[in-house]
């Protein structure tokens, strides 16, 4: 259950930017999920809806922005998205890549609603 732990956190990441009297008015927890990060988007959300439930945050959704991976190239300066997650140029084959994005899990938004 890798990913209940991962929406734990994000409770965890929300609560400590809002802060806990301002948790009620969240509306909206928006996430970048990169396509090399491993998280499953679907778990990720059922786990997030699982857990919030009966908390301040019961009415909150999460929604989720996928990132491709995307690597630049030391050998012949490409940026390029790598789909499967590999660490090669597309370009030029090369190896020689860092990656750009798409690698990770990012808390992107979180909408509060201030009226
Ligand atoms: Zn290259």
């Amino acid at each position: 259950m890798h990913e209940l732990s991962l929406a734990q956190n994000i409770i965890d990441s929300v609560r400590e930017h809002v802060g806990d009297d301002r948790l009620p008015k969240v509306t909206e927890v928006v996430m970048e999920v990169g396509t090399a990060s491993g998280v499953v988007g679907e778990s990720l959300q059922f786990a997030y809806e699982a857990i919030v439930q009966g908390t301040p945050l019961a009415s909150s959704v999460m929604t989720m922005h996928s990132v491709p991976f995307t690597v630049t190239c030391h050998a012949c300066g490409t940026e390029s998205e790598s789909p499967a997650g590999y660490m090669v140029c597309p370009n030029c084959d090369s190896m020689d890549v860092s990656v750009v994005k798409g690698a990770e899990m990012i808390l992107k938004q979180i909408v509060l609603n201030d009226d």
